[in-house]
């Protein structure tokens, strides 16, 4: 019996379990992408990478340092003129046939996903999957049109492009950064996150199997350092970094006065603002996708909720009722809504910044009825309430499955509460009167605005923050700026 078979038997629950039965084939040892070929780290150093919802070693991961970073710019230095010079619409065709490779080989990448990462295979199979493949189709049909982006202006490449990605969107951020980048004619250095490398991995073997030109995308895998190195090389001609806000701004003091143009997608903690006028069962729904979605390991997540105060206790009463149905476990299994934290380090985060929250006065809700899994990193979906603005829950990223509940008596107010935060990557707003969506979705310090709905993604829709959760856009026309000169 698996833990979440034991869980459901306990809890006398009538669902069966319904495993994902798709194994990707993993092999035991990865190698750097370097030139269109897979190498050992000159230093012969790896690390390993493991499935947080069971703690065990998937494989072992080439740690990249200096040598190995200096081949891999090399690498896509070479790549570069042959590859720019090429017709817009023969780089268009490599990029439709990665994108129909991974729509081929989506159901073996999920699952990749899901066991690397430890969200719930539901998600990287109806979601994450999906608009990778929707990535690379919307700029692959851009490659051959850009004189139309940029009507007018003759554009070139920027050249060398070091790319750097987090843990918990590991294949949807290396497509949002790969695909436009590649459109536009430029070669790629990107270096996934250190407990998520795996699936970068398998998207390069899919541009051998497509015969995509050697040393037009380098994949350098490592910790610590590796990103720092890329981000720094002298052959990197554009920077582009999706993390926390605390490197975002070290690689800001890093390539200053260096003439490389910098995209920062960085945290958030971000309002959702409920009126009292809202259909409440959809705006329950939106809430709860805005939270629990991917374990709250989203940026944009909806992180701080604001509740108009004449509904706040039936709307906190519909929302304890939503979670308590909210499934735990084995992210494997179909009917997992909440998957794995990502790691044990994330996972001590989540734990202090909530004990944060009780020291500080707010109350916990906290009603799971599924005990969590023995091994592997788990944290129950839960939120606050009683929460004042100078909490540390109310102010801080928190990175999980944790909400803050606030109320709020009138519009200014909602307004003002709702912009009063460092941040500024997404907002929601939920209203029965289009005149309020639109006077307030125009007042929120916010690179994304979505009224009636919650965390809605498309490559055709420019994504990125103001404020403190950084600058320029990815997807969209807007995206396809930062990679052309
Ligand atoms: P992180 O610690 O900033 O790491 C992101 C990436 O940067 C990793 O590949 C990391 O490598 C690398 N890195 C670490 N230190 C570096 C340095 N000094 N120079 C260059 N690269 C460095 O963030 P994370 O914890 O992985 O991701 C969570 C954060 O990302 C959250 O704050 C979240 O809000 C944000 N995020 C934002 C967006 C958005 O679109 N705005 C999307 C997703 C996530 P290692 O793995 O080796 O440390
Ligand atoms: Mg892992």
């Amino acid at each position: 019996m698996t833990q979440t078979e034991g869980a459901v038997a306990a809890a006398g629950w009538d669902y069966s379990p319904a495993p994902e039965r798709t194994r990707p084939d993993i092999e035991s040892e990865y190698g750097l992408f370097i030139d269109g070929e897979f190498r050992k780290s000159r230093s012969g150093k790896v690390f390993d990478t493991i499935n947080p919802a069971t703690g065990e070693r998937l494989a072992r991961i080439a740690q990249a340092d200096e040598a190995d970073v200096d081949a891999a710019m090399a690498a896509a230095r070479s790549a570069g003129p042959k590859w720019a010079r090429m017709k817009g619409r023969e780089r268009g065709k490599y990029l439709f046939r990665l994108a129909r490779r991974i729509q081929e080989c989506s159901r073996e990448l999920a699952v990749l996903e899901t066991m690397d990462g430890g969200k719930p295979i539901k998600e990287s199979r109806d979601v994450d999957l999906p608009l990778v493949a929707q990535h690379f189709f919307y700029h692959a049909g851009w490659a051959d049109k850009l004189q139309w982006a940029f009507a007018g202006r003759p554009v070139r490449p920027r050249g060398v492009c070091g790319q750097i990605i987090p843990w918990n969107f590991p294949l949807l951020m290396a497509a949002w950064k790969l695909a436009p980048a590649l459109a536009c004619g430029n070669t790629v250095v990107l270096k996934p996150a250190e407990t998520t490398p795996l699936t970068a991995l398998h998207l390069a073997r899919l541009m051998q199997e497509i015969d995509l030109p050697p040393g037009v995308v380098n994949i350098v895998t490592g910790f610590g350092e590796t990103g720092r190195l890329v981000a720094t090389h002298s052959a990197v001609r554009k920077v582009a970094f999706t993390g926390s806000t605390g490197v975002g701004r070290t690689l800001m003091q890093e390539t200053a006065g260096r003439e490389i143009p910098l995209t920062l997608e960085l945290g958030g903690k971000s309002p959702n603002i409920v009126f009292a006028d809202a259909a409440i069962d959809q705006a329950i729904e939106g809430v709860v996708g805005g939270i629990w979605f991917n374990q709250g390991h989203v940026c944009c997540a909806g992180s701080r909720l604001f509740v108009e105060e004449s509904i706040l206790e039936t709307f906190v009463s519909a929302l304890r009722d939503r979670m308590k149905q909210l499934r735990v476990g084995d992210p494997l299994d179909k009917n997992t809504d909440i998957g794995a934290i990502n790691s044990e380090g994330q996972l001590e985060r989540i734990r202090s910044l909530v004990r944060t929250g009780q020291e500080e006065g707010a109350i916990l809700h906290d009603v799971q009825a599924e005990p969590l899994p023995k091994k592997g990193c788990w944290f129950p979906p839960c939120f606050f309430t009683g929460v004042q603005p100078s909490h540390t829950v109310a102010r801080e990223e928190i990175f999980g499955p944790v909400l803050s509940v606030m109320s709020f008596r009138t519009p200014e107010e909602a307004i003002r509460r709702a912009n009063a935060t460092p941040y500024g990557l997404a907002a929601g707003i939920w209203t029965d009167k289009g005149s309020k969506i639109f006077e307030i979705a125009s007042r929120m310090d916010a690179g994304i605005v979505w009224c009636n709905s919650y965390n809605q993604f498309d490559a055709a829709a420019p994504f990125g923050g103001v404020k403190e959760s950084g600058f320029g856009r990815e997807g969209g026309l807007h995206g396809l700026r930062a990679y052309v000169r």
